[in-house]
């Protein structure tokens, strides 16, 4: 199966949000991730319910939501008919099963995220109960971080969790992803690779050009 990109709106200009959306549909990306922070799980703020709802509002493309938040079973009622992916992080969760079953009653994707440091095998009971699970290749919520390439270990792990029970989740990784990383993602099983920072060129590039150098990693265009 090949790999797709999810571009995470968490890197545009949240002065220009529009014009950045409209750049990622035009470039063809199939997804957006949105990051959801609350301040207390992670110290930022990012993109907020409300402004949730107004994308979602504004785009046809299917929404993949990143809750970054304590207390996530409190976001999820205005979240119901906005968006296609829903993923908690594991580190947060006392109920786990409960919740995967409240997003998937929503009629949404259920996953769960886990930060680099922890061990993916532990997520072995929550599988069947999983349509994706997250690996993030950078701690969570906090921006600028280098790639950590010992999370692809997770990666590993879960294909093999996968291939022995025989279930269908699918991996995806977030964490200062871009062309120079992706296709490694890729090959250890990642079904969606958000990219945020290397879309969003600091220096004069397009998101156009920055989207295709990553699809064309991916081998995708
Ligand atoms: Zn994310």
């Amino acid at each position: 199966m090949k790999a797709n990109i999810a571009a995470s709106l968490l890197s545009a200009d949240p002065l220009n949000l529009e014009r950045d959306l409209r750049a990622l549909e035009a470039a063809g990306v199939p997804m957006l991730h949105i990051d959801v922070m609350d301040g207390h799980y992670v110290p930022n703020i990012s993109i907020g319910l409300h402004t949730v709802e107004a994308i979602a509002k504004n785009t046809r493309l299917p929404l993949d939501v990143h809750l970054m938040v304590e207390r996530p079973g409190d976001f999820l009622p205005r979240l119901r008919g906005l968006c296609a992916m829903i993923t908690v992080t594991r580190e947060v969760l006392t109920h786990p099963i409960k919740i995967l079953r409240d997003i998937r009653a929503m009629g949404c994707l259920a996953g769960v995220a886990i930060e680099p440091g922890t061990d993916a095998r532990t997520l072995r009971p929550l599988l069947p109960h999983l349509d994706h699970v997250l690996c993030m290749t950078v701690e969570t919520g906090f921006p600028g971080q280098r790639f950590i390439d010992s999370a692809l270990g997770n990666l590993d792990a879960l294909h093999a969790m996968r291939q022995e029970l025989d279930l269908p989740f699918l991996l995806e990784v977030d964490g200062s992803i871009g062309a120079d990383n992706i296709a490694l993602c890729a090959e250890r099983g990642a079904a969606w690779c958000v990219v945020g920072a290397n879309l969003f060129p600091r220096n004069g590039g397009s998101i156009a050009e920055a989207y295709a150098q990553c699809a064309a990693a991916l081998g995708l265009q």
